[in-house]
């Protein structure tokens, strides 16, 4: 995989001598760099581009956070929710999926690192000296790809080995993409963890634009894997389409022609959604795209989703094909009710959040 390069940078001087905006310059040299005193301006300039969020994707903005870094994902009460909690270093994501959420989501169209980070220690050590007992699980790739700006800001070699000497933390790294290369001589002490967002070869191709190919991912998982870190895979969005079943069980033949079952700690499953705001997103940035050109019913969220049925027969036999490589293995949905849980699972071990980051925490406990 290329690895992302901007046009510009712009470095908001609050940051100009932070670690981060150093790394970030010393990688690319050459690159234009603007130092403003409000980046509000800069962005306000890209809002009023014809396509903003594509000239957007063009931009560094390295400033500052200036709330919390660490919050609770923002899943919703209406469905069941792992309660974890998103650590929030940088927003935006240059891979290009069609189906990205942030693409509605976000209301700064530049890709944002928030450089700040001696005050993410900072908050980091305050948050996790409160509750000894119990385990984080933390995530940075909610609002951006965990790894797809390593090259640049070599966050992983900051976070990783921080997190090594904590004793009630898994950090996940959440990727499509195969940047690992700061990951491999890092001590991580198994306190970090590196998931894949997977999807059909098909899929790939047609919806993940600048993402690696599947096997790229899978080959990158298993680096991963010979040194020493747990694994975490996604197939979130599924898509149904004509051939999803062999699109999907191929993907997993793969990953298990690699990855030993054992060292996965958790396989999460959901089903293609999106804010109704999306869909013109999609047809305007991506008109060869069909995923929105199905029958979607309104979710209690205010998301288009595939009729339960559908989604309740793509979990059931994902669930049946994973299982066979593995009946143990920590298979979870992410944000559906409690009554697609029992169907998919046969059982109602699952009633409510709570039930699901019990697990999820007794599975990250054991790592
Ligand atoms: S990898 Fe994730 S964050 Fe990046 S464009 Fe795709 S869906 Fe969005």
């Amino acid at each position: 995989m290329v690895g992302y390069i901007p046009r510009k940078i712009i470095v908001d001087t609050k940051v100009r001598d932070s670690l981060l905006t150093h790394n970030i310059l010393n990688n690319l040299p050459g690159i234009p760099v603007e130092y403003v005193a409000d980046p509000n301006t800069a962005i306000d300039a890209i809002r009023g581009e014809k396509d903003p969020l594509c000239v957007g994707k063009k931009v560094l903005l390295l400033t500052e956070n200036r709330g919390r870094f660490l919050k609770p994902c923002p899943g919703t009460k209406e469905y069941i929710c792992c309660g974890y909690r998103i650590l929030n270093f940088a927003t935006n994501c240059n891979l290009e999926c069609s189906y990205c959420i942030l693409q509605a989501y976000l209301n700064n169209p530049a890709m944002v690192v928030y450089a700040n980070i001696e005050d993410m220690f900072a908050e980091l050590e305050d948050e996790l000296s409160q509750d000894s007992e119990s385990i984080y699980r933390i995530g940075t790739g909610e609002f951006t790809d965990s790894l797809a700006l390593d090259h640049l800001t070599g966050f992983a070699k900051l976070i990783v080995p921080y997190f090594a000497h904590k004793e009630n933390v898994i950090l996940e790294l959440k990727t499509k993409t195969d940047n690992i290369g700061n990951l491999i001589d890092l001590q991580h002490n198994g306190n970090t963890m590196v998931s894949w967002s997977l999807n059909t070869e098909e899929v790939a191709k047609r919806e993940e634009f600048f993402a690696p190919p599947i096997d790229d991912r899978i080959d990158a998982a298993f680096k991963c894997q010979n040194v020493g870190y747990r694994l975490g895979f996604h197939f979130d969005p599924l898509i149904y389409y004509p051939g999803w079943e062999e699109g999907y069980q191929r993907t997993l033949e793969r990953v298990f022609a690699k990855i030993d079952t054992w060292n996965v700690l958790w396989i999460s499953m959901g089903g293609f959604r999106f804010l109704p705001e999306l869909k013109p997103i999609i047809q305007k940035r991506f008109p060869q795209s069909k995923i929105i050109y199905n029958e979607f019913v309104p979710g209690m969220d205010g998301k288009m989703r595939y009729f339960k049925p559908i989604r309740i027969e793509m979990y059931s036999r994902m669930l049946e094909w994973i299982r066979s490589y593995d009946p143990k293995l920590c298979v979870y949905l992410c944000m559906e009710s409690r009554e697609v849980w029992r169907k998919v699972f046969k059982e109602d071990r699952v009633e409510n959040s709570e039930n699901l980051a019990k697990i999820l925490d007794d599975t990250g406990d054991k790592k």
